[in-house]
């Protein structure tokens, strides 16, 4: 349920309210609206109405949360939420980009790239240094290595930077190395992982399952919410389905439903979903225009040549088309891609 304070609601207010909902076998965490303060409470108990919390002074109403997911639904939370990254915002009026290798290989590699995604307007450089592969033979990441590789990139460009983490025991490792944590697509229901990337605080880039329900992605994300971490970006990446023609099937409706839904902010990865990178600018056109925040892209200079997922890998050439593109969508719904503003590296390559 939640409790929506009044305007004129004081902080001592507030803490009894909060006071009494521990009382009563529940969490509470507050959340700022642009109006006003509203008090999500959840916990396993069922609630009768009316709660007794009604006639609390500062307390406006108390209304039941339907969803099964409860802070990170929309009924909790009329605005879009916004997460910050540096200058970044994912649910702003400016579209986010994630540009950059699928692995980290090395450190030539990640630099090059780098430079040529900012160059084309990229604001956040991404890149797997713990890959989850469908083979145990194949490249698995360089692992600290590749962070290290990372944050060497970020100084090199001034771009934060966003990569997965795989077990939940590396999550302070990577967090000291990255500005996003990622949650693969194989991970979305790995439990402890959720939780412990919760407890970090650090803005979580959380994948869709590719056979989770728009609910349980949305459950996943309840799951960091849960723990006190509010800075998430969901992020669909296709689905599988019965066509055998895409790797994955790119779930466009899921923006607009994740949108009505949940107040998160929702990126939409084109190269995973499609499998193939000439796809990629079309969808991505596709999403921006259903409502996307922003996109992950997968660029390598030499797609032939890459340890993972070259066929999905768009040239930095053909990363630059794809920008010109969803910049000439993004007005049209009232969006906006603005360069990115960091003062180091590769402003002026292509
Ligand atoms: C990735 O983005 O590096 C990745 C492995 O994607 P997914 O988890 O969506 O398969
Ligand atoms: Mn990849």
């Amino acid at each position: 349920m939640i409790v929506v304070m009044k305007l004129s609601a004081t902080g001592s207010e507030i803490e009894r309210v909060e006071q009494r909902l521990e009382e009563m076998g529940f969490k509470s965490h507050l959340i700022h609206g642009v109006e006003r303060i509203v008090i999500g409470a959840v916990g396993e108990k069922k609630i009768a109405f009316p709660t007794g919390l009604e006639l609390l002074p500062g307390v406006e109403k108390v209304v039941p949360v339907m969803a099964p997911y409860k802070l990170v639904s929309r009924e909790v939370r009329e605005e879009t939420s916004r997460v910050t990254v540096g200058d970044l915002v994912f649910g702003g009026e400016s579209l986010v980009v994630c540009a950059g290798p699928c692995a980290v290989e090395n450190e030539e590699q990640l630099v090059t790239i780098a430079r040529r995604v900012k160059a084309a307007g990229a604001h956040i450089l991404r890149g797997g240094a713990f890959k989850p592969r469908t083979s145990p033979y194949s490249f698995q990441g360089l692992e600290e290595r590749g962070l290290a590789m990372l944050a060497r990139a970020r100084e090199e460009t001034g771009m934060p930077v966003v990569t997965e983490v795989l077990n939940p025991q590396d999550g302070d490792m990577v967090a000291r190395y990255s500005d996003i944590l990622q949650v693969g697509a194989r991970n979305m229901q790995n439990f402890p992982l959720l939780k412990e990337l919760g407890q970090i605080g650090k803005p979580v880039l959380l994948k869709r399952g590719p056979a989770a329900t728009i609910e349980e992605w949305l459950m996943a994300a309840e799951y960091i919410l849960a723990e006190g971490n509010d800075a998430v970006i969901l992020c669909e990446r296709g689905i599988r389905t019965f066509e055998p023609a895409t790797r994955n099937t790119l779930d466009i409706s899921a923006v607009p439903l994740v949108k009505l839904w949940s107040h998160l902010p929702v990126i939409i990865d084109p190269c995973h979903s499609s499998g193939y990178w000439r796809l990629a600018m079309p969808l991505s056109m596709a999403a921006v225009a259903a409502g996307a925040d922003g996109l992950m892209i997968e660029v390598h200079h030499r797609p032939e040549e890459a340890l993972c997922d070259g066929p999905q890998s768009l040239t930095p050439a053909n990363f630059q088309q794809l920008m010109r593109s969803v910049a000439q969508v993004a007005p049209v719904v009232g969006r906006c891609l603005v360069p990115p503003t960091g003062k180091r590296g590769g402003e002026n390559e292509h």
